[in-house]
């Protein structure tokens, strides 16, 4: 379904399903659930640590951790959280027809222009 980490199919290859639903700003619920899912896997981080070095807490290091965390977890649960928001507004919302893409939109090559007969000297 991703072309890149951060780059989303616009339908599915085998279905024609459209990722987005054609509504825009459809992602934007993505990103309410990437935030929620980094702040909890910040806030997991630094809460085992504290309970596992209490009380020699090493804070420096901690908050470290915390900002390589806060810039780096958004990144890596990207992909996840969209097929998860995509799952959860799919099992409220069932695919319909408009949802599927037409079969020249599957695929992510344009379509290729048919020779003509007099093209093909020069
Ligand atoms: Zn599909």
């Amino acid at each position: 379904m991703f072309l890149t980490w951060v780059k989303i199919c616009p339908s599915c290859p085998v279905c024609g399903f459209r990722l987005d639903r054609h509504e825009p700003g459809y992602w934007l619920g993505s990103l309410t659930v990437n935030i929620f899912a980094t702040e909890g896997v910040i806030m997991t981080l630094l809460v085992a640590v504290m309970f596992a070095t209490w009380p020699e807490v090493p804070w420096d290091r901690l908050e470290t951790a915390g900002l390589v965390a806060a810039i780096g977890a958004p990144v890596f649960v990207f992909p996840f959280t969209k097929m998860f928001y995509l799952a959860v507004d799919l099992c409220f919302r069932p695919p319909e027809p408009p949802d599927l893409a037409t079969p020249i939109e599957r695929g992510f090559l344009a379509p290729r222009p048919t020779p003509t007969a007099g093209s093909t000297s020069g």
